[in-house]
């Protein structure tokens, strides 16, 4: 679930509550959590979250690896 840190200078790098560096937010699910854009990997993550944000945002809770 690492993706390498490689910067690309005309985009900007948004990283995902599961520790992942993406490029094209918009392809990916996102939440409002206190204010802040939170992207997530997968929509099984954003579900999990959303059952539970503090634990999963803490790392308490394992990241869903199946996509929907
Ligand atoms: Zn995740």
């Amino acid at each position: 679930m690492t993706q390498p840190v490689t910067a690309t200078p005309q985009l900007p790098e948004y990283k995902t509550v599961c520790g992942g560096v993406i490029k094209d937010p918009e392809n990916y699910p996102s939440a409002i959590y206190h204010g802040e854009r939170l992207y997530f990997c997968t929509r099984a993550c954003l579900r999990v979250f959303d059952q539970d944000p503090d634990p999963f945002l803490a790392g308490d809770v394992e990241h869903p690896i199946e996509e929907d």
